[in-house]
Parts: structure tokens; C-alpha cells; sequence
């Protein structure tokens, strides 16, 4: 797998604590934030600690525990933002992108998590 982690990139440094987030949840291998640019009413970031690319990076070589704790965290965020449908929250939805078809911004591994109204269709035309 070719992949270089660009250690520079901004969610690297608000791991390192050198720029500031608006925090909604951290556990030991895992940050979530709200996002700078909201594309909805609730738009919060998930991102693992670790130097991840993107999905299937993540996936093929975080280790067991990382992948575990990514994956409750980001329905512990749903949970928190009183989002999630199980609680009478009113749904949301998960993106990740990776890559230039995917049109991915920051090149370390996230999950958007994005809900606060109808989402609309998944996928718009491509710009
Ligand atoms: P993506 O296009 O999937 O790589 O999305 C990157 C996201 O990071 C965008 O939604 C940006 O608004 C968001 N973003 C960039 N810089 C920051 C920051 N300093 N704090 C929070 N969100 C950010």
C-alpha cells in the first residue's frame, strides 16, 4: 500500500494540540470536532489519532483496537449530539471521502457526520 502521511496536515496539528478545535469528543485513539465550514446544522468530524490517509489505509493497518474505538466513537458522537434514531434523534448521515474522486480536502482519515436537518440526495451532480 503507497501511502504517505503528510504530518504537517491541518488535523495533525489539532491532534498535537498546536491549533485549537471545537471538541465533541476524544477517547484514547480517537477526536471528534465540529467542523470550521458546517455543511448542516450539526456537521461533526471523527477522526483517528493515528497517521492515516484515509478509509482504506485506516482500515488495512490500524490495529484492532484503533479500528474498535474509531467505530464507537462515532456512534458515541451520534449519541451525544442526541442525533441518533435508536434515542428519537432525528437521523444523520456518514461521509468519507478519499482521494480526487472523492474530492478529499485534508488527507488524514475522517468521518464527516452530518445531520440538524433533511439531508437531501445522497450524491448531487459531480461539479
Ligand atoms: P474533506 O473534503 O472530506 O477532506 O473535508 C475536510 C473538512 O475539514 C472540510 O469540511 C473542512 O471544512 C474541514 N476543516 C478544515 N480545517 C478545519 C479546522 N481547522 N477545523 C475544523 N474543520 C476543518
Amino acid at each position: 500500500m503507497a501511502y504517505t502521511y503528510d504530518t504537517e496536515n491541518i488535523f495533525a496539528k489539532i491532534i498535537r494540540g498546536e491549533i485549537p478545535c471545537d471538541k465533541v469528543l476524544e477517547t484514547e485513539h480517537t477526536l471528534a470536532f465540529r467542523d470550521i465550514a458546517p455543511q448542516a446544522p450539526q456537521h461533526v468530524l471523527v477522526i483517528p489519532k493515528g497517521p492515516y490517509v484515509n478509509y482504506d489505509h485506516f482500515a488495512a493497518e490500524a490495529s484492532e483496537e484503533e479500528v474498535v474505538d474509531f467505530v464507537r466513537a462515532v456512534g458515541e458522537v451520534c449519541r451525544t449530539l442526541g442525533i441518533a434514531p435508536g434515542d428519537g434523534g432525528m437521523g444523520y448521515r456518514l461521509i468519507n471521502n478519499a482521494g480526487e474522486a472523492g474530492v478529499q480536502e485534508v488527507p488524514h482519515m475522517h468521518v464527516h457526520v452530518l445531520s440538524g436537518r433533511r439531508l437531501g440526495r445522497m450524491l448531487p451532480k459531480a461539479d
